[in-house]
């Protein structure tokens, strides 16, 4: 399905990310996926050899104007386009606004909406040059509802809801779509390592009996990108469930 395709994912190491990366690879992109350290973006590279020709891993800063500029050029360099970028590194909160320092809630501003304006500036003006492309953020079920504690979180996903639906109506004529998915609770290494008697309490409160599997929340990630949604942008594709916060 994407046979030709150059994509960009950040957050590539694990989780969602990685999940996406297989994906892609799998459907016949080149994909540049991004990480925190070198050390994670080497350790999942060690995991995807046999498409060693197609993947290739760095770890700029996020929000920098000038790293990212210089990191997509690279991409543009080794496989001549860059086509789809995903926004999907973020980090979550958990504390209380009692607690919650200002230099917290600026570190997950940074992350999980910046780092989004940032890389999406830089990957529109390769895109518009080429005609087109694709951009799909990482939301969550938690940008429809909020949460109740880590205020900063839904704060930024409501935020990247807002970007998303923004900047489609900016870029359309660009022929570049931007697009969202909103993931429920996703089976990622943390919530693999919660205690089974709590995914069965969230499991349960979820009208589908389960907790995501990252493979589930990828495909909606492989269809935005395709010409299977050619005429889909602003949108936000909820994979959740049907979960309530
Ligand atoms: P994860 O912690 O497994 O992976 C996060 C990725 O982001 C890693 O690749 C990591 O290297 C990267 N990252 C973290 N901090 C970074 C930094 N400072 N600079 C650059 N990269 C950094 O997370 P995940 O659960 O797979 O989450 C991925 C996305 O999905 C996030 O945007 C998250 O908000 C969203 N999400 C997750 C869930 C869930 O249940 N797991 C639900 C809804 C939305």
């Amino acid at each position: 399905m994407l046979k030709g395709k150059t994509a960009v994912v950040t957050g590539g190491t694990r989780g969602i990310g990685f999940a996406v990366v297989k994906k892609y690879l799998e459907n016949g992109a080149n994909v540049v996926l991004t990480g925190s350290r070198q050390e994670t973006v080497d350790k999942a590279l060690e995991q995807l050899k046999e498409y060693k020709d197609r993947v290739m891993g760095i770890c700029p800063d996020l929000a920098s104007p000038t790293e990212i500029e210089a990191a997509f050029a690279k991409v543009t360099d080794a496989f001549g386009s860059l086509d789809i970028l995903v926004n999907n590194a973020g980090i979550s909160a958990r504390e209380s606004i009692y607690d919650y320092s200002p230099d917290d809630f600026t570190k997950i501003l940074d992350l999980n909406l910046k780092s989004v304006f940032i890389c999406s500036q830089a990957a529109a003006k390769i895109m518009k040059k080429q005609g087109g492309g694709v951009i799909i953020n990482t939301s969550s079920m938690v940008s429809l509802y909020g949460q109740a504690a880590g205020c900063g979180y839904p704060a930024t996903k409501f935020a990247v809801n807002g970007l998303t639906k923004s900047l489609a109506r900016e870029l359309g004529r660009d022929q570049i779509r931007v697009n969202a998915v909103a993931p429920g609770v996703t089976k990622t290494d943390m919530v693999a390592a919660l205690p089974t008697e709590m995914v069965e309490r969230i499991s349960s409160t979820i009208p589908l009996g389960r907790v995501g599997e990252p493979d589930e929340i990828a495909d909606a990630f492989l269809y935005l990108a395709s010409d299977m949604a050619s005429y889909v942008t602003g949108a936000i594709l909820s994979v959740d469930g049907a979960a309530m916060t």
